[in-house]
């Protein structure tokens, strides 16, 4: 977005179409398509169209309330036109916690039996 002065991500790429990618779900807020390097049988990536400076989760202030509730909805309704009664979501915020793309994204997960807690 123009108020977001962070250095674009490949995720920019694959919202202009010029990296492909295997689109799950779009409207005019969001976009969700299939990890590239899936860690579960369902592994979707959900990320806003205007990052917004929202490089991670960590970045997040009230400004981001309304795309944050929208990104947990629309989370929600692709698990279920995934057909997955039972899923997680994740986001990884900093390198602590292995983000390695610096524009927010929810991880769908699903189609397997998920352990607890997380490495
Ligand atoms: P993070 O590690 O930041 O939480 O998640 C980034 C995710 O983006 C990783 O799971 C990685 O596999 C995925 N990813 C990175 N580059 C691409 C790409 O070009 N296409 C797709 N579909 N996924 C990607």
């Amino acid at each position: 977005g123009t108020r977001d002065e962070h250095p674009r991500t490949i995720f920019d790429e694959i919202l202009a179409r010029r990296i492909p990618s295997d689109k799950v779900y779009e409207d005019d807020l969001c976009y969700a398509f299939r990890d590239i390097n899936p860690v579960a049988p369902t592994h979707i990536l959900l990320i806003p169209k205007q990052r917004d400076g929202l490089i991670g989760l960590g970045a997040a202030t009230a400004e981001h309330e309304a795309i944050l509730g929208h990104l947990m909805v629309t989370a929600a309704a692709i698990a279920k036109k995934e057909g997955l009664n039972d899923f997680r979501l994740v986001t990884n915020s900093g390198p602590g916690a292995c983000q390695s793309v610096s524009h927010l994204h929810l991880h769908i997960l699903g189609g397997r039996q998920l352990s607890w807690p997380p490495g």
